[in-house]
């Protein structure tokens, strides 16, 4: 028997990814099939890496959620391999199964696309980095700054935390401000949960560490109010902070020297590269002259309509936020739910209102809680400090495991009006 069905192939299976397939799903219902693509058979919890660094266990072991459920509850057939090519006008993916080495290349068609396969972060564009560079964002990385860490590496000395120039493409610069770092949330969470981690190491505090940025101001995207704030805090517990460095231009024993000709002397140096997309993307009709998917706010490439992104692939998520990401796979569902005549055009048309918002450990069971919109021109900056967005942090990755990536609605409005109305700090 022949299968009629639209074919939706989803390629990535981490925050957006896995959030695109279980939104298509629940809005599509059974109308299409749904392929994903991903060379690993979990998610990794990023956002949590460098909680459990300071804390001293392995995030391999603690943030890897098994997909294999996630997937048959959402009657999604997954394919473990990694995608090689996009070919738009052909409508077809090629890839190299995963499972053992030796496999030739396969492909696939589709009728939809969801490129929702994020970006490379390129610590090996930083010169120095492999010998002297620290990072947070993966478990190898992770696992290797903690053992510096709680192995008795670390003498003490300086430390330097922050971010190399992010290069964002022009093609969506009239939806989204342009940025000059990709994510930096991270940078002020580890400045943060560092400074806690010395101090109860008998190491000393904030004034070790100096906390940098490529441009203007640090996390520049949760708005002027909320960093000066934050950055007003941190200069009274003694932080160090530079701002308009550039990039980094080489990572050596003694510290950083900078592109603008600055140097910071560093025994630890941790970075957040540039986010970078794969390789294969440049230069593909749906891109735009970094490689990031070019969509409207509907998550629609203008060409290729059948082709959509969601999270760090795609061009409009500026900052690179898996939250951002989230309200993306909201908006993909509805779309292609719409086409396949599942819901109204009214319900689908609703297009992204970008928000950041980010939980960050500071350590000691604090954690700072930001949500804010007012860099893509709206007046939300909220800013919190305390142990309920810590117990927030903790509780959303545990709730996230548990309904396998299906985080009811309510628990985010609960989570927002316990972090600002009920124990706002
Ligand atoms: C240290 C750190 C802390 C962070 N903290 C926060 C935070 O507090 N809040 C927040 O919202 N965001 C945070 N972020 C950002 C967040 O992690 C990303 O925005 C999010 O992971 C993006 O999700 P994604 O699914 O688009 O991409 P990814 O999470 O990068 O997932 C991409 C998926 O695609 C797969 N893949 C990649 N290439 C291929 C290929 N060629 N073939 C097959 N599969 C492929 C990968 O295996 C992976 O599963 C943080 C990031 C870092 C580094």
């Amino acid at each position: 028997m022949t299968n009629h069905k639209p074919q939706v192939l989803v390629l990535g299976g981490n925050f957006a990814g896995l959030a695109s397939a279980q939104k298509i799903r629940e809005y599509a219902r059974d109308a299409v099939d749904i392929t994903v693509i991903d060379r690993n058979p979990y998610l990794l919890f990023i956002p949590n890496i460098p909680a459990e660094i300071f804390d001293n266990r392995d995030p391999a072991s603690s943030l890897r959620m098994d997909t294999a459920e996630a997937w048959r509850e959402a009657q999604v057939n997954f394919v473990q391999g990694t995608v090689c090519a996009i070919d738009p006008d052909t409508r077809t993916v090629e890839f190299v199964p995963g499972e053992r080495a030796g496999a030739p290349v396969e492909s696939l068609c589709y009728d939809y696309l969801v490129v929702a396969f994020g970006c490379r972060l390129a610590y090996d564009k930083i010169p120095g980095f492999t010998q002297h560079g620290q990072a947070a964002s993966d478990t190898y990385y992770g696992n290797k700054l903690r053992r510096v860490l709680h192995e008795g590496q670390y003498k003490g000395g300086p430390i330097a935390i922050g971010s190399a120039r992010f290069h964002q493409g022009t093609a969506v610069k009239d939806l989204v401000p342009m940025a000059d770092a990709a994510c930096e949330g991270p940078p002020v969470e580890m400045m943060m949960a560092m400074a806690t981690w010395l101090k109860n190491h008998g190491l000393g505090g904030p004034d070790k560490i100096t906390v940098f940025t490529p441009g203007r101001m640090i996390a520049e995207d949760a708005g002027e109010q909320v960093v000066n704030s934050l950055l007003g805090i941190a200069s009274s517990m003694g932080f160090h902070y530079r701002n308009n460095v550039g990039d980094i231009a080489e990572v050596s024993n003694e510290g950083l020297r900078f592109a603008q000709g600055d140097a910071l002397e560093a025994e630890l140096k941790i970075l957040l590269p540039d986010w970078v997309p794969h390789a294969f993307m440049k230069d593909l009709p749906i891109v735009d002259e970094e490689g990031f998917v070019v969509t409207d706010m509907l998550m629609r490439n203008p060409k290729y309509p059948e082709i959509l992104a969601c999270g760090d692939a795609a061009a409009v998520t500026v900052p690179k936020l898996g939250a951002i990401g989230h309200q993306e796979s909201e908006i993909v569902g509805r779309q292609i739910a719409c086409d396949v005549g599942r819901i109204g055009h009214d319900i689908a048309a609703e297009p992204l209102k970008p928000l950041v918002y980010c939980i960050g450990d500071m350590g000691d069971h604090q954690a700072f809680y930001i949500r804010s919109n007012s860099w893509y021109g709206g007046d939300t900056q909220v800013l919190k400090m305390g142990r309920v967005p810590y117990l927030l942090k903790m509780q959303y990755k545990e709730m996230f495991f548990r309904t396998r990536g299906k985080i009811p609605p309510w628990g985010l409005d609960a989570a927002q009006f316990l972090a600002e109305r009920l124990f706002a700090a």
